[in-house]
């Protein structure tokens, strides 16, 4: 499939139309109701806006969180309207239900240039289940289907695949931009290409690294994941954590970067701790031999310098997992200083995965980098070579 070769807002005739919008709304809200983080509203603004200025009817819609497919009004979008009438300055009336009666009398007296949304679609249980008779309905309150919400496109759900079979279906500008950088990199890299992994699992990223193995110069391994591959090697790793079934798979993937002629790097030092808690003893040992009892939580100083190092001149830097556990200060240094070695490499770079983006926000990073995914499942299966049932449903130019 050519992801490039997709429709958008900007192919098709808008004007005065009912557009059903799929944002990601799915935004973290506090004890007392309130949106922690709007980053994902703001992302989508630019499609709104546009719609705006063209004159359509706009009709959005998201889910929030896991209501389980009832009405739960813990979840409702209530806060997102809320914010949205202030950020866009204009109220956005919020339907009290999904595809019932009060959002087919709302949606129906819209005005061009008018923006309302309706309640979460995870109220029904149809939407998981990207059901064909709850498509239909969604469908029925519009004229045309609009995605752009990335962090679900790796899903087929009613709102986000179903429903594009009755509409006219075209992706937002957030789903295009997330195309078109990350598409770009993994077909056209400008090289080198670095790509670093880190995180928990192996078994996370096995498809990424096949995917890229024929394109990528320098292949990073941080992170949970390098101890599996230490063990692989014969090392001693401790209690580190390791998957025991994928050892066979990463001396498999050893054996292919040889052949393939790819610069391969695992940590050459580690920090360790004694339990895995934040104010745990620690200490830096070589990355052979850690001793019994002791936890690789993050790469040591020496590995830090080596990884900065072949980040340096790089032309494109995928990086996915943070290479240590970053959410305690004691075991963050890794991260941070792979961080700034990505800002200050001059490459495009592209951070996919939740936590990497996480990190790359808290540590400071933010807007250095070129493009932070907003779609942490979505960005590692496109970055595996996988479908994405949200996108592939779109009509083609
Ligand atoms: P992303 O969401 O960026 O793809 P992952 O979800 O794969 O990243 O992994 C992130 C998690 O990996 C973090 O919570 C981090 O604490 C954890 N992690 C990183 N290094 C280690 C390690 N050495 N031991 C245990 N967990 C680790
Ligand atoms: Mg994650």
């Amino acid at each position: 499939m050519n992801y490039l070769n997709k429709k958008s807002v900007k192919d098709i005739d808008i004007d005065n139309k009912k557009v059903l919008v799929r944002c990601d709304f799915n935004v973290p809200i506090d004890e007392n109701g309130n949106i922690a983080n709007t980053k994902r509203i703001d992302e989508s603004l630019e499609t709104i806006q546009y719609l705006i200025r063209h004159n359509a009817k706009i009709i959005l819609c998201s889910h929030l969180g896991r209501p389980k497919g009832e009405c739960n009004m813990n979840f409702s979008l209530a806060p997102v309207a809320k914010y949205l009438s202030k950020t866009l300055g204009k109220e956005v009336k919020l339907a009290e239900d999904v595809v019932g009666e009060s959002a087919k009398n709302l949606s129906s007296k819209l005005n061009p240039g008018d923006v309302m949304l309706i309640e979460n679609v995870r109220f029904h249980h149809e939407e998981e289940k990207n059901d064909p008779e709850f498509s239909k309905k969604l469908a029925s309150l519009a004229q045309i289907y609009v995605n752009d919400a990335f962090g679900t496109a790796h899903r087929a759900h009613a709102s986000t695949a179903g429903v594009a079979e009755y509409l006219p279906a075209v992706c937002g500008f957030l789903i295009k931009k997330e195309l078109t950088v990350m598409g770009n990199a993994i077909d056209e890299p400008k090289k080198p290409l670095v790509v670093i992994l880190g995180g928990s699992k192996v078994s996370d990223k096995i498809g990424v690294i096949y995917n890229l193995i024929d394109k990528v110069d320098t292949l990073i391994i941080g992170g949970g994941m390098a101890y599996t591959f230490m063990k692989a090697l014969g090392y001693s790793i401790g209690t580190s954590i390791c998957e025991q079934d994928k050892i066979n798979l990463a001396k498999d993937i050893m054996v292919k970067v040889k052949e393939k002629d790819v610069k391969f790097l695992i940590p050459v030092d580690i920090k360790v701790g004694l339990e895995y808690k934040p104010d745990t003893e620690s200490k830096i040992v070589e990355s052979d031999s850690i001793p019994e009892g002791w936890m690789g939580m993050d790469i040591g100083p020496r590995t830090q310098e080596i990884f900065s190092e072949a980040l340096k001149g790089s032309g494109t830097i995928i990086w996915q997992g943070p290479v240590g556990v970053f959410e305690w200060e004691e075991f963050a240094k890794g991260t941070l200083a792979v961080a700034k070695a990505v800002a200050e490499s001059g490459a495009i770079s592209i951070i996919g995965g939740g936590d990497s983006a996480s990190a790359v926000e808290k540590l400071g990073f933010a807007d250095r980098m070129t493009h932070i995914s907003t779609g942490g499942g979505a960005s590692l299966k496109f970055l595996e070579g996988a479908i994405l049932p949200g996108i592939a449903a779109l009509d083609d130019k």
